[in-house]
């Protein structure tokens, strides 16, 4: 089963509201584990990589949720064009 078939399914099983109050839980447990290992200086990798890991297929989620895959992309692509050129001038002054 293909990831966009395995969403799908999900949105279609358990519903999108439930599915975005999932998308919101998944991003507070990582916004937990990246405050832990700031706070605490914890040893917590592999809690990372679980929370990284559901946050992103959550977010795959919302996207086909709304329908704004190429939306979302296309703006991504543009500011990380904006970040590349901000990091141009920062390093260009760093000199
Ligand atoms: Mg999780």
């Amino acid at each position: 089963m293909k990831e966009t078939e395995i969403y799908a399914l999900a949105l279609k099983t358990w519903g999108k509201e439930p599915q975005m109050l999932q998308v919101i839980e998944e991003m507070s447990e990582l916004t937990k584990e990246i405050l832990k290992n700031i706070n605490r200086n914890r040893n917590n990798i592999p809690e990372l990589i679980e929370e990284t890991a559901d946050v992103e297929i959550m977010l795959a989620q919302l996207k086909q949720c709304y329908g704004i895959e190429n939306e979302v992309a296309a703006y991504k692509s543009q500011k990380l064009e904006k970040i590349r050129l901000r990091l141009d001038e920062f390093n260009k002054k760093a000199i």
